[in-house]
């Protein structure tokens, strides 16, 4: 059996921040991911030579103790400034005195430093959770078994929920609350142009209308340096509606809206679909606990902290806090 003081279901940014402000505490501390890399919707993909981020595409760091990190990782290389706003639909920029961040060669790199001194186990699906003698024990789809005294869950909420039903005792009432988070999905389609893609400075432009959200310039950005790659997000309400809708028809759509918004011709066009991309009806605190002190278990994730990366941070590192010092 693996055994530490804490274990960190998702190696998302909310998970590799708590695990790693534990960690700097002294606190022995494992993350297990379903997924075969970190990052969770931190995801950068290379296609065909093009490099793409298409999970988050950019981030803000507002709040002091998430900007101290992330000045740290602007002196080591790891993150970028991307300009202070972007252009909306009425040509207008919607500046502010906040900087956007990028990791250096997409949003991977930003999580791949936080795991660089972690103990993190990938392809690692948790299916159970049981409380025994003062410790949770989670079981993976193939069986591996990991032992902790305390639990942290930071997947999306209603995976968390399916996970939390599996504890034989679990507080149906407590379920029921975490129930009324709402998350929306997110179509996105990943674009190789033949030339520049003439997306307004810094290479982002907002939307809303009845197809699209966002274009995004991964080439303009800096992480496709060879090929000119644009990551193209479908409006929520179109996701949803589209959400099990064959592939080819999907694309066909997004990419006729799209291509009249871009100075150079699509060559390719590769969709992906978040079922839970951002969320709309988040929870009211930064993080939420259940009552054991004698096992604490803490949820925590962008559905309690804020609907962004640093909202997700910012309740990694509050939930890492509730955790210390409930282990004493
Ligand atoms: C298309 C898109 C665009 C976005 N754009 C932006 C943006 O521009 N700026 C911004 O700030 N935010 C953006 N966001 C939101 C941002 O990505 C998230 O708020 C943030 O990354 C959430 O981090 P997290 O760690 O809470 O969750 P996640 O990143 O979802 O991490 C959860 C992890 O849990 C793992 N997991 C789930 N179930 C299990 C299980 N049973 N066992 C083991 N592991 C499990 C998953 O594999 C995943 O790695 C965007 C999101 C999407 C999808």
């Amino acid at each position: 059996m693996n055994k530490t003081d804490v274990l960190v279901i998702g190696a998302g940014m909310t998970g590799l921040m708590a695990a790693e402000a534990l960690r700097r505490q002294g606190v022995s501390v494992r993350v297990v991911d379903k997924g075969r890399g970190v990052g969770g919707r931190m995801a950068t993909r290379r296609l065909d030579g093009a490099v793409f981020d298409h999970g988050a595409q950019f981030f803000t760091a507002e709040d002091d103790r998430f900007l101290a990190w992330v000045e740290a990782w602007q002196k080591e290389g790891v993150v970028a400034g991307w300009g202070h706003g972007f252009v909306g639909e009425n040509g207008h920029h919607r500046l502010n005195r906040h900087r956007r961040y990028v990791g250096r060669d997409g949003m991977t790199t930003v999580p791949k430093r936080l795991a660089r001194d972690l103990d993190v186990r990938l392809s690692m699906p948790i299916t159970a959770l049981i409380r025994r003698g003062g410790q949770w024990v989670a079981t993976s789809r193939d069986g591996d078994a990991f032992q902790a005294r305390g639990l942290m869950v930071t997947c999306p909420v209603p995976q968390a929920i399916a996970l939390i039903r599996t504890v034989p005792d679990h507080d149906v009432d407590f379920l029921r609350r975490l129930e009324q988070v709402v998350y929306e999905p997110c179509l996105v389609l990943l674009t190789s142009l033949d030339g520049p893609s003439g997306l307004p400075e810094p290479g982002g432009l907002r939307l809303r209308n009845r197809v699209l959200a966002w274009l995004g310039d991964n080439h303009a950005k800096g992480i496709s340096p060879r090929r000119h790659a644009v990551t193209i997000q479908a409006d929520p309400r179109f996701s949803q509606a589209h959400y099990d809708a064959p592939s080819e028809a999907v694309i066909r759509e997004i990419r006729d809206v799209a291509q009249p918004l871009l100075a150079a011709r699509i060559l390719s066009a590769q969709l992906k679909k978040w079922r839970y991309a951002e969320v709309a009806d988040g929870w009211d605190a930064p993080y939420a606990n259940g009552p054991s002190r004698e096992a604490p278990m803490v949820l925590a994730g962008d559905a309690f902290g804020g609907p962004c990366v640093e909202g997700a941070a910012l309740s990694g590192l509050t939930a890492a806090e509730w955790m210390a010092g409930a282990l004493g």
